[in-house]
């Protein structure tokens, strides 16, 4: 109990700082305005991805400060402990961008027991299908799991990974709709803004206000609307999406 009043009263002393106590001000006032502007119904994934970064940006700036601060020999009160908690979150939170954005994509194909497809048939089809939404062809991985999974990885390496049931499971045409709608995916930075809605819930409580499931679930509809627009592919992303549910049930 002494412990969490010693760190209120740090806090306390922190932001009763005129200067400090503006700064926190503007901050909690910038956090909620970009969650209002996330659930905007207009907000895309590009906007939902930056205004998440400045809602980040705004709940890390008074933590920066308090840990720097008061651990500084010109602190207000030797505010040592809570000043190693912030700089404990920050660290934490450096850590989990480096993780989701770096480690993790490179983790995946051995998660997944995926080897690398460079050409073949089915690397030419991603390829031209990749040019037709004028995209830089991704990596291809095909992924040794016995469920008809596929997903996509976007950012500094994008992939889709396919798994060989997934191949075994569906004709050309029918692969050729799951690409789309991967590509689309890798096109929107879907795969990342998932990740950073998992980062933001995790670091920020004021996040949780976000409806990110609705917006990420628009992006699927988004991927599929892609497929729909290519005529010749629509009837292929039913009977795939039909040969998934069955396999689910
Ligand atoms: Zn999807």
């Amino acid at each position: 109990m002494d412990i969490i009043l010693y760190i209120l009263t740090c806090i306390w002393t922190f932001i009763s700082n005129p200067f400090y106590g503006f700064v926190v001000f503007l901050a909690i006032s910038l956090a909620i305005a970009t969650v209002f502007a996330i659930n905007n119904r207009t907000t895309n994934p590009h906007k939902m991805t930056r205004l998440t970064y400045v809602h980040l940006a705004a709940i890390f700036t008074p933590i920066l400060l308090f840990g720097g601060h008061m651990n500084c020999s010109g602190g207000l009160l030797a505010c040592g402990m809570p000043a190693i908690i912030s700089q404990f979150i920050l660290g934490s939170f450096l850590a989990t961008i480096i993780s989701v954005y770096l480690i993790l994509p490179m983790v995946y194909p051995i998660l997944y027991r995926a080897r690398r497809i460079a050409e073949g048939r089915l690397y030419e089809r991603l390829n031209t299908l990749s040019a037709t939404l004028d995209l830089k062809t991704p990596k291809l991985y095909v992924a040794d799991c016995g469920l008809p999974i596929s997903f996509s990885v976007s950012g500094v390496r994008p992939a889709v990974f396919i798994s060989v049931a997934m191949l075994e499971l569906m004709k050309e045409r029918e692969l050729d709709a799951i690409f789309v709608h991967e590509l689309t995916h890798i096109r929107n930075s879907t795969p990342n803004l998932k990740s950073l809605v998992s980062v933001a819930r995790l670091f920020s409580p004021l996040y949780m206000l976000v409806r990110a499931d609705e917006i990420l679930q628009r992006e699927e509809l988004h991927a599929d609307i892609s497929v729909l627009q290519i005529s010749s592919l629509s009837p292929y992303l039913y009977s795939a999406k039909a040969k998934i549910s069955a396999v689910n049930i």
